[in-house]
């Protein structure tokens, strides 16, 4: 069936300037990096692109890798954007990646020039896409001279592969440098892609710094820690959860009864609050102004719906805050 989307969808969704660029992204971004592989129907895919896109989230989030197998979440991505997306493509901001492991060989990996220029155009192949709005560099390269990643970036900036450059996992410092370097080369950094949520706190020792200070927005990924921050794992593990699914990145091991006695507390505090505890998460990651965006991940359109649902209460007092320190420790 032909998709009209949503006529209110502007209503509902704050968006959020990047840094001091001039881009502005929805509060609420989705990423595509579960839930859109061969390992999924396209149908399921399709319906919570649509759900998002209806409630006013414009930002969709790839990666060269993400399936699986790998590529395959870009294919099917691609597949809906033509056959539903199509005359609003003005109106979506699509980001993909290049860094991790994507093919056989010297030149399938890391941060050359070589890989990550071959890289965007297998990716723009594969959606179907002129330009991507956002390419990263997923994460740093220790081997890579940083100028050779840097002007790679620059390269596909200017060749309108990419309309914007980005970077992923840098810690503060490369961050800087990273930054520092762009500049120079006359294509600003727009953002940076930490993974930031109440149970990982790196992105708080100088990294918001960094990025507030040079101008450059926050994307914070995995918010909800793959969707432990939820009320998902509090009663075991439902069979339709990431940890169910056997995925490498979230396992049973991983929710010890330590870290399950503070999502117990964190979601007392959230029932407090009148919300659910995965709205709590993504407000208090939100909280801070230099953060532009949290990007989360879903399985069904009443996740998204939460996520939207969540700009209704999104602000703390001073004693909820410390509450929240108070049941992480
Ligand atoms: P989240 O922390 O948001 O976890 C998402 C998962 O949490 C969902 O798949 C769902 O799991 C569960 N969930 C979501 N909403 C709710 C809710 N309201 N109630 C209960 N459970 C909920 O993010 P992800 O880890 O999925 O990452 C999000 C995106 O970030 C990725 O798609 C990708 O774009 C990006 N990313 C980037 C990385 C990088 O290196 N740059 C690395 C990792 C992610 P379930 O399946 O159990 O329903």
């Amino acid at each position: 069936m032909t998709y009209h989307p949503h006529a209110g969808r502007y209503q509902q969704m704050e968006y959020r300037r990047s840094g001091r660029s001039g881009l502005k992204l929805p509060a609420i971004s989705l990423g595509l990096w579960h839930n859109f592989g061969d390992n999924t129907r396209v149908d399921n895919s399709r319906e919570l692109l649509r759900h998002a896109f209806d409630r006013g989230i414009t930002h969709f989030d790839l990666a060269n890798n993400y399936g699986p197998p790998p590529g395959s979440a870009e294919e099917n991505f691609g597949r809906i954007l033509r056959e539903d997306f199509r005359p609003y493509r003005d109106e979506l901001v699509i980001s993909t990646k290049a860094g991790y492991t994507m093919w056989d060989g010297p030149y399938g990996d890391w941060g050359s020039r070589k890989y990550l220029i071959s890289s965007l155009d297998q990716s723009l192949k594969r959606m179907g896409l002129e330009y991507v709005d956002i390419f990263y560099h997923h994460r740093p390269d220790p081997d890579t001279p940083l100028e050779e990643t840097m002007r790679a970036l620059d390269q596909v900036v200017r060749q309108g592969k990419a309309l914007y450059a980005a970077i992923s996992n840098y810690p503060a410092d490369r961050a800087a440098e990273a930054i520092a370097i762009l500049r120079d080369l006359g294509t600003p950094c727009l953002i940076h892609q930490p993974r930031y949520s109440m149970f990982e706190r790196g992105p708080e020792n100088g990294l918001l710094e960094t990025l507030g200070d040079n101008g450059v927005g926050c994307i914070a990924f995995s918010p909800l820690a793959g969707g432990v921050l939820t009320d998902r794992y509090l009663q075991g593990i439902p069979e339709d959860s990431r940890v169910a699914s056997g995925s490498k990145f979230l396992r049973e091991d991983q929710l010890t009864d330590e870290k399950m006695e503070k999502v117990r507390r964190l979601n007392e505090i959230a029932q407090q609050r009148g919300q659910k505890l995965a709205q709590m998460a993504l407000a208090w990651t939100l909280r801070d102004a230099r953060v532009t965006s949290v990007l989360i991940g879903a399985s069904k359109t009443a996740q998204i719906d939460d996520a939207v649902e969540m700009l209704a209460n999104r602000h703390f007092t001073i004693a909820e805050l410390s509450a929240i320190e108070g049941a992480l420790l």
